[in-house]
């Protein structure tokens, strides 16, 4: 075995893919011993945080891109840039606090759940997206399926969980325990932003029960930012039209 096939096999043993399978072309020129070994353990720290990277990408189910700049504080003027920063700036994740966006279709609250999601992967957060109905899905078919199970388990490992559109449909009174018990198990270990066009006062009648609803609320606000949003639809103003 020459040197390479030595460090290949080395570096195999020891589970350093990247420096098992990458050509040693990443350095132009000749270099003392410990520059080699540096830019080694360096491109295999880089290989690591890139696939960890691209796994958490592939977790978070997040549908489609959106961004914190694309979105049009001149147009949605019922929240300001300060808090359009503090929203974006993400600390607020790892003190476990919670967000609720409320607000009437179009107002861009999945613009903010997704920007949230997007930039917080992207720093390395852990996170999935969902709508309350998948969720609700994945939570009912915990014990049948073998891809539920997993959504769950990677849920309770996430740093945040983000539930789009909650109040859309209703929810029946064991799906509504089932919820209750996620947010409670999540409790102080993982940040949930909730979307939803119904205020606190309609929660009760989207879990069926006002009870749970007080309780769910307990959890959920005990440290939480609710942002209203409430000016016109962009969606209506920005529609496309034929004629
Ligand atoms: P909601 O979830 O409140 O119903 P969305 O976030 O889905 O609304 O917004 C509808 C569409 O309008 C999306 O394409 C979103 O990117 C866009 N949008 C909404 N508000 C803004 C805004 N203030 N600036 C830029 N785009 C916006
Ligand atoms: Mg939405």
């Amino acid at each position: 075995m020459n040197y390479t096939e030595q460090i290949r096999s080395y570096a195999r043993q020891l589970k350093l893919s990247n420096l098992a399978s990458r050509p040693f072309d990443f350095l132009a020129e000749p270099v003392p011993n410990e520059v080699f070994l540096v830019e080694c353990l360096k491109e295999e720290i880089n290989y690591r945080e890139e696939k960890a990277k691209q796994r958490r990408i592939t977790q978070a189910c997040l549908p489609t891109f959106k961004s914190f700049d694309a979105f049009d504080l001149e147009f949605q003027k019922s929240i300001t840039k300060w808090q359009l920063d503090q929203l974006s700036a993400l600390n607020w994740i790892d003190g476990i606090f919670n967000l609720i966006l409320i607000g009437p279709p179009g107002t861009g609250k999945t613009h903010l759940a997704l920007a949230v999601g997007n930039k917080a992967v992207e720093i390395g957060y852990k996170v999935f997206f969902a709508s309350m109905d998948n969720l609700i899905h994945i939570l009912k078919t915990q014990e049948i399926s073998r891809s539920s199970a997993a959504r769950l388990k990677w849920i309770k490992e996430c740093d945040l969980l983000i539930i789009d559109e909650m109040g859309y449909l209703p929810i029946d009174r064991l799906d509504a325990n089932l919820f209750f018990q996620l947010i409670s198990n999540l409790f102080e270990n993982t940040s949930v932003v909730i979307t939803s066009n119904k205020g606190f006062d309609g929660w009760a009648e989207i879990m069926g029960d006002s009870v749970l609803a007080t309780a769910l609320l307990d959890r959920l606000t005990h440290k939480c930012q609710v942002l209203s949003l409430n000016d016109e639809s962009y969606r209506l103003a920005n529609r496309k039209q034929i004629f």
